[in-house]
């Protein structure tokens, strides 16, 4: 939006320029507004869409809990040995996930930070297994680890 300027409110029709200008700040408040409420429809869905996504996890979660429990209990199936998969699983899924770490050094070394510090760790207060923590859980009963929520042992 222009200003008034000094020579048109010196000798304009200032009414008339004002009138003007005051129509353009409306229409640019008319069309902020329909932004506004654009982007309120938008947020709106995408919260429902994470709502539905939410929903469809938990539902999938479950399935893969009784399907596993199902396995165990029917066949000759290890559990142990399930578990251990299903961590390698899990492993195998960060490393495709994470993003290339890309150090002080260059690409080909990696971070001193990285090299020194070893990954925390903690023991899963249902298997007593030290797993490491970014592949916990923090729930009401202490660090539950990935495999045993898998297995809906998660009391
Ligand atoms: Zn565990």
């Amino acid at each position: 939006m222009d200003t008034i300027g000094f020579w048109e409110s010196l000798f304009g029709d200032v009414g008339h320029t004002e009138r003007q200008y005051i129509n353009q700040a409306a229409m640019e408040l008319n069309a902020l507004e329909a932004d506004n409420h654009s982007l309120r429809s938008q947020i709106r869905k995408l919260y429902n869409l994470d709502k539905a996504q939410s929903a469809e996890l938990a539902k999938l979660r479950t399935m893969v809990r009784v399907l596993m429990e199902y396995l165990v209990d029917s066949s000759t199936l290890d559990r142990t040995r399930l578990e251990e998969r299903l961590e390698s699983g899990f492993e195998e899924l960060e490393r495709k996930n994470a993003p290339e770490q890309v150090g002080p050094g260059g690409p080909y070394r990696g971070s001193a930070a990285e090299a020194t510090e070893p990954e925390p760790t903690g023991t899963c207060t249902l298997c007593k297994n030290e797993r490491l923590l970014r592949r916990t859980t923090m729930t009401p009963e202490g660090l539950v680890c990935d495999p045993c929520t898998a297995f809906g042992r998660v009391p």
